[in-house]
């Protein structure tokens, strides 16, 4: 079980609820980062009265310095400053909660110092998932996913000693805003219908990939890296409730499922816990109280990102940091109110023709054609 945490992220949405974990199991907060939320960080500075608070925003920093100039309480500022951050000796969990892919260099960082990694950054195993695994049986990292239906997968696979015996891993989906609506329809949404999720409320480049179903393609490369899977042992099913999380089968044809209110703090708790059980003040599942359960095949011709990802997944190498950048870089540009809804999967997919593939890329390659990508897409959207 952990003791103290860096949180990398902590103003966001999985930052804000690992503070409050943290302090349901009075773990040690001994480190914070954000990028600009200055104000927010302060408030969780004094509260949780860590040992670093880091802004990767220079300005930001600077501010920061001067609010908190009272406590004993360390600022720093800059982008170099998350990896110091990740690798601060006195945490030895590191929460990875930042949004994209600045996620990667920290995380490897981290896991080179053998911390236990609480992974919710899962851009990071999209761009570099088989450098990072590989990073991590070296150092012998423990790699905890956050991602709701990872912690399912991670939680089903308990006392799995053999991973032959999996046959498929399925991963859950909401079906985002937009389930049931046809290509014309779907074609009209506007950045804030984009943001209305059904079921969860998370930052905006993650409820934005919930909407195109990229989300859901970013997960099954993110369990195909995790678990060392081809695609054919990965599959996606719709379930509009977020109440089974995921679900593992194995070869004998038993499927064991995990299940739970939608409530990130779970998965976060467990990966806190982990591989102990906490008694926990969150809301029990009352099975009797709950909407019947449904499953429903993804469409992919409404929501192509998801077998783009897919196809991403299997050229493997630089594709998925390729795929992911473009889509970083296209989710911004929806986010501006610049690009339609579809131009998120046009741009993105422009990206992942125009560029090869490096297989078996080093971090520069993936660095390089990350910028590869966007540069990409910032040049067709302005054509
Ligand atoms: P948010 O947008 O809510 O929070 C992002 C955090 O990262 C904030 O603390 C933000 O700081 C910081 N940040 C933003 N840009 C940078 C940057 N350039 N450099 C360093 N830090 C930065 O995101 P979420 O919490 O929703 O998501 C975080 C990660 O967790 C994502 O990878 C997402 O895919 C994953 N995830 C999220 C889930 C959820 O329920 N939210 C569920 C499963 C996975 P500031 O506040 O100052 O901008
Ligand atoms: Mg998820």
């Amino acid at each position: 079980m952990t003791n103290t945490i860096a949180v990398l992220g902590s103003t966001g949405s999985i930052g804000r609820q690992t503070l409050d974990v943290a302090n349901q199991l009075g773990l040690r907060v001994a480190v914070l980062t954000a990028h600009t939320r200055v104000e927010q960080m302060e408030k969780q500075a004094r509260k949780f009265r860590p040992r670093l608070a880091v802004m990767t925003d220079e300005t930001a920093a600077r501010d920061l310095a001067v609010r908190l100039s009272d406590t004993d309480v360390r600022v720093m500022g800059g982008q170099a400053a998350l990896e110091e951050a990740a690798v601060f000796s006195e945490a030895d969990t590191v929460v990875t909660a930042v949004v994209g892919m600045v996620g990667l260099k920290p995380t490897l960082a981290a896991i080179r110092e053998k911390k236990r990694i609480a992974l919710a950054n899962k851009e990071t195993l999209v761009c570099a998932g088989e450098l990072v695994m590989d990073v991590a049986e070296e150092s012998g990292a423990e790699m905890i996913p956050v991602d709701s239906e990872h912690s399912a997968i991670f939680q089903c696979l308990q006392g799995c000693a053999d991973k032959r015996e999996v046959k498929r891993l399925i991963l859950t989906c909401s079906g985002g805003p937009f389930y049931g609506m046809n290509r014309i329809e779907a074609g009209k949404m506007t950045k804030a219908d984009a943001l209305k999720h059904p079921n969860w409320k998370m930052g905006p480049k993650i409820t934005v990939d919930c909407a195109t179903l990229m989300n859901k393609g970013l997960e099954v490369i993110e369990a195909m890296r995790l678990y060392r899977l081809p695609l054919e042992q990965v599959d996606v099913v719709i379930h509009r409730q977020s109440i089974v999380h995921s679900l593992v089968e194995f070869r004998d044809g038993a499927v064991l499922a995990q299940l739970g209110t939608p409530d990130m703090r779970l998965p976060i708790r467990y990966a806190m816990t982990y591989p102990e059980r906490e008694e926990s003040p969150l809301e029990p599942l009352d099975l009797l109280s709950c909407p019947p359960l449904t499953f429903d095949r993804p469409d992919r011709e409404v929501f192509p990102c998801l077998a783009l990802a897919e196809k991403a997944a299997v050229r493997g190498g630089t594709a998925c940091a390729v795929l992911n950048g473009a889509n970083e870089k296209a989710v911004q540009l929806f986010l501006e109110g610049k690009i339609g809804f579809y131009d998120i999967f046009y741009l993105t997919e422009r990206a992942v023709e125009a560029l090869p593939v490096v297989k078996k890329p080093t971090l520069e390659e993936i660095l390089a054609a990350d910028q590869a990508a966007r540069e990409i897409v910032s040049k067709e959207h302005l054509a």
